[in-house]
């Protein structure tokens, strides 16, 4: 039997937050511990760059390989290939179960990410289909081209962030096409919604034309008025054709994808009639969208909230990460789908409460405010969002957690 260990935070999920917060909480001489289930660490960050507004690019892998060094102190230990499955509750913080054993800890941090979400559609099990995260991680983390030419099902953040990381690593991509028309696929079927995001999230847009366009046609409220003008070839954005009044009916192959069968489709997302085609790639990428990966806050015992802004259901936490049960905080993705800077400055905002909560960080009050500004700045500059709304939805979250705290007090 596996001896248990002990340890003073435990933070589940080495990704940027947290790896930022283990990196902000070492100075108060805790024990701490990261475990993570995938054999590096980085979370994300190992397979995302993307050009900022000023031109240069952000390679997340860099960003990772500098946090990990600075985890490298003797109070930190960072375990690589740990899968945590079950949380229990004890007087003394929280009893961690996962495939090195029992862990008990004091304090215990959630950083554990977010998810893909599929999107089912006739062929989807051929070989050389996957999620667009997997073609991400082929391309950028092991360096193997998905294939030889390839289409993108699905036109959201994502997908298109994803896609340009393809583009410059030399895949050659058919284009991005909406999701099939299907009980799953909701409003990711329908042109003039694929536009309305993209107008919505304009003000990040590539080029300052783009920029210009996207927020005029918002003003204007005018999603409809551009789908209806969008042209039916798609546009090209950094050279891949966008084509948001196509649609995939299905992928065809023997023994792996050879081809899949485009369609076009009216403003509510219909495929028309007799425009069914076939078009040659070997690989397919489904882009879904991301939910927070939230299952261990459940097991845990947090009430959830169910937010589209945030990307689903997200355990209900304060402006301060912290959930309404007893020395449990969460941090990044978990907490609703942003960029990894954003996941970061969160991170460490929560190390931040850890070391207040814990009596050890002088001027705890100041130090908590900064790091909710630095949150607040990171989030209004952030080159990427995944989802218009974000804080006026984060507002909500933090409303109904001091309204439920205020309840439980009269109560
Ligand atoms: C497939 C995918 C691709 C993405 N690509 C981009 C992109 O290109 N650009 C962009 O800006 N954002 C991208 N994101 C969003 C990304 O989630 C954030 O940018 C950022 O990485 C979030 O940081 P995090 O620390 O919250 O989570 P993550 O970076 O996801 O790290 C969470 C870590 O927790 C670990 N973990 C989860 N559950 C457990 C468990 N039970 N036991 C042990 N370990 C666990 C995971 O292995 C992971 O390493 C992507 C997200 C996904 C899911």
């Amino acid at each position: 039997m596996m001896e248990k260990q002990y340890t003073d935070v435990l933070i589940i999920g080495a990704g940027p937050a947290g790896l930022a917060a283990a990196t902000n909480l070492f100075e108060s001489g805790f024990k701490i511990t990261i475990l993570d289930e995938f054999p590096h660490p980085g979370g994300r960050l190992l397979g995302q760059f993307h050009e900022e507004s000023d031109g240069s690019w952000w390679i997340g892998r860099q960003v990772a390989s500098e946090l990990v060094e600075m985890t490298k102190q003797p109070n930190i230990s960072l375990q690589c290939g740990v899968s945590v499955y079950g949380l229990k509750q004890i007087s003394e913080g929280w009893e961690v179960l996962s495939s090195v054993g029992t862990i008990e800890t004091k304090y215990l941090l959630l950083a554990t990410g977010a998810a893909e979400i599929p999107v089912p559609l006739e062929g989807w099990t051929l070989p050389g289909v996957m999620s667009i995260g997997a073609a991400q991680v082929l391309t950028n983390v092991h360096m193997v081209k998905p294939g030889d030419r390839g289409i993108i099902v699905g036109v959201n953040v994502l997908g298109l962030a994803i896609s340009r990381e393809l583009a410059v690593a030399g895949v050659d991509l058919a284009g991005i096409v909406l999701s099939p028309n299907n009980l799953f696929s909701g409003e990711n079927a329908n042109p003039v919604e694929a536009i309305n995001l993209l107008m919505s999230l304009s003000h990040l847009a590539p080029s300052a034309w783009m920029r210009l366009g996207g927020s005029l046609a918002q003003k204007m409220k005018m999603g409809k008025w551009v789908s209806t003008f969008f042209p039916r070839q798609g546009m090209n954005v950094w050279d891949i054709p966008l084509l948001l009044k196509t649609t995939i009916s299905s992928i065809q192959g023997k023994k792996s994808v050879e081809s899949v069968v485009l369609a076009d489709v009216n403003s509510s997302g219909q495929i028309i009639a007799g425009s069914e085609r076939e078009e040659k790639v070997d690989f397919v990428a489904l882009a879904g969208g991301l939910y927070p990966l939230a299952e261990l806050a459940a097991v845990a015992g947090c009430s959830f909230l169910y937010l589209p802004e945030l990307g689903g259901n997200i355990p209900l936490h304060n402006e301060q990460m912290k959930t309404p049960l007893s020395n449990l905080y969460v941090a990044g993705n978990i907490t609703g789908v942003e960029g990894a800077q954003v996941a970061m400055a969160q991170g460490k905002l929560a190390a931040r409460s850890i070391g207040n909560d814990a009596g050890l960080l002088k001027n705890g009050r100041e130090k908590i405010a900064e790091a909710m500004d630095e949150v607040h700045q990171v989030r209004k500059t952030a080159t990427i969002q995944f989802h218009p709304g974000i804080i006026a939805a984060r507002k909500r979250v933090y409303e109904m957690y001091d309204s439920l705290q205020k309840e439980s007090l009269t109560s």
